[in-house]
């Protein structure tokens, strides 16, 4: 197999489930170093990655931890703990050798660079992944929309959304064993059937902004470089 990747540039969206592993809740370590192994396989490749990452696994603001509080608080919690997943991110990159930057749409200066779209493109230009934190800065949005607005800033090929499972199915695989995975969906069918790709707000922005998004599991060993290979890999959602 060729080892050309098709994109030079990417967008990889990594939810807070995703650094959790088999824990129910936090950062586990070990599944945060593999990730890294993989993303650092692929930048050496030599695509130019940008990360933006959730915050689910240590603060939801819609989940029950959120309940009864203001929902614009809640959101600016979970912002913040999306800060914490990049801050872990970029520590495991930096024992690995793998040099990143962290931009935080929420200013907090001792912490993380602020959002600066030219100095982002800069860094990726560089050769050094860039980690998004605090989603779009704004309460009521999602990660997901944070990682279709940065993919389009960044002018990125693809946005690559890591889930737990291997692409986007006809039905919910783990109830339903006839479930059979898309290759390949269009936009405006993954709207229609109401399949589970991104929120409704970043799916929309992607079809506007004719952005492909590739859906693969982050679980399963080198799917993300076997992507970024053109392998037929999770599911292409396309115009
Ligand atoms: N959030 C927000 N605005 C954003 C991105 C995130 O208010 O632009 C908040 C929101 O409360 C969300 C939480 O941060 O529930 C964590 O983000 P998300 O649920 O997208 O993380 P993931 O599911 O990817 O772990």
């Amino acid at each position: 197999m060729s080892q050309t990747p098709i994109y030079k540039r990417i967008l990889l969206k990594l939810s807070g489930e995703a650094l959790m592993g088999e824990d129910s809740y936090g950062i586990n370590r070990a599944t945060v170093e593999r990730i890294v192994a993989e993303v650092k396989e692929v930048a050496e490749l030599g695509v130019q990655i940008a990360v933006v990452i959730g915050g689910g696994n240590i603060f939801r603001g819609v989940a029950p931890a959120a309940a009864g509080m203001d929902r614009a608080t809640a959101d600016y919690m979970g912002m913040l703990a999306t800060v914490m997943n990049a801050m872990a991110l970029q520590d495991a990159m930096r024992q690995q050798g793998l040099v990143s930057r962290v931009q935080s749409a929420l200013t907090i200066q001792q912490v993380a660079e602020p959002y600066i779209r030219p100095k982002a493109i800069q860094y990726l230009e560089e050769g050094k992944v860039v980690i998004f934190g605090a989603g779009t800065g704004n309460p009521f949005f999602t990660t997901d929309t944070a990682a279709a607005l940065r993919g389009m800033e960044m002018n990125a090929d693809i946005v690559m959304k890591a889930t737990k499972v291997d692409g986007v199915y006809t039905d919910d695989p783990k109830k339903n064993p006839d479930a059979v995975r898309y290759s390949k969906l269009t936009f405006d069918e993954a709207i229609s059937k109401n399949l589970k790709v991104m929120d409704a707000t970043a799916l929309a922005l992607c079809r506007d902004q004719n952005m492909n998004i590739r859906v693969f599991s982050i679980f399963k060993a080198g799917a993300l470089k076997r992507v970024v290979l053109g392998e037929d890999e999770g599911t292409l959602v396309h115009c």
